[in-house]
């Protein structure tokens, strides 16, 4: 967990027309992941070889999702982290697609489909995370979070480190 509490960020999921606006900046491939529940292709995500201390953000609304310390290279061609930011910015959903039982992972926020969590992951927490690059963006330490809802502090104030 990061030294951000969960608490201090605004989880009020966003209204309709918030919702539709912040859609209207999204590529098709965003669209496709993000409000599908797509998967983007293997090995061609921007973040796959991101290897600097930071934050990554729900592409979408913004919302603090991962911790860049809790990355790992996974070999599956997808980001990978072994836990998220915090365990109320995700909301874990059972997914019965293609006869796998898998748990889909969504932002707690704004619902934005992020991936899947698996049990095989490596210590300390044994879960591996599996990211879509185009669910996320990310913020360096030192540079502004994004604030795209307007919420105010800690979103659209310098990342401490
Ligand atoms: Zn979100």
């Amino acid at each position: 967990m990061n030294d951000v509490a969960a608490t201090v960020f605004d989880l009020t999921r966003p209204t309709d027309d918030q919702l539709q606006q912040l859609a209207a900046d999204l590529t098709d491939e965003e669209r496709h992941v993000l409000l599908e529940h797509g998967t983007e292709a293997p090995f061609c995500g921007v973040f796959l070889h991101e290897k600097r201390e930071g934050v990554y953000n729900c592409r979408l609304c913004g919302l603090p999702l991962f911790t860049a310390g809790d990355k790992f290279e996974s070999g599956t061609g997808w980001p990978s982290f072994t836990t998220p930011f915090a365990e109320d910015h995700l909301t874990y959903i059972r997914d019965t697609s293609y006869g796998m039982i898998r748990t889909e992972i969504v932002c707690a926020r704004c619902g934005a489909h992020q991936g899947h969590v698996f049990p095989d992951g490596p210590p300390p927490t044994g879960e591996r995370y599996c990211i879509n690059s185009v669910s996320l963006a990310f913020t360096a330490n030192g540079d502004p979070l994004p604030d795209k809802l307007d919420r105010g502090a800690p979103e659209g104030e310098p990342l401490p480190g």
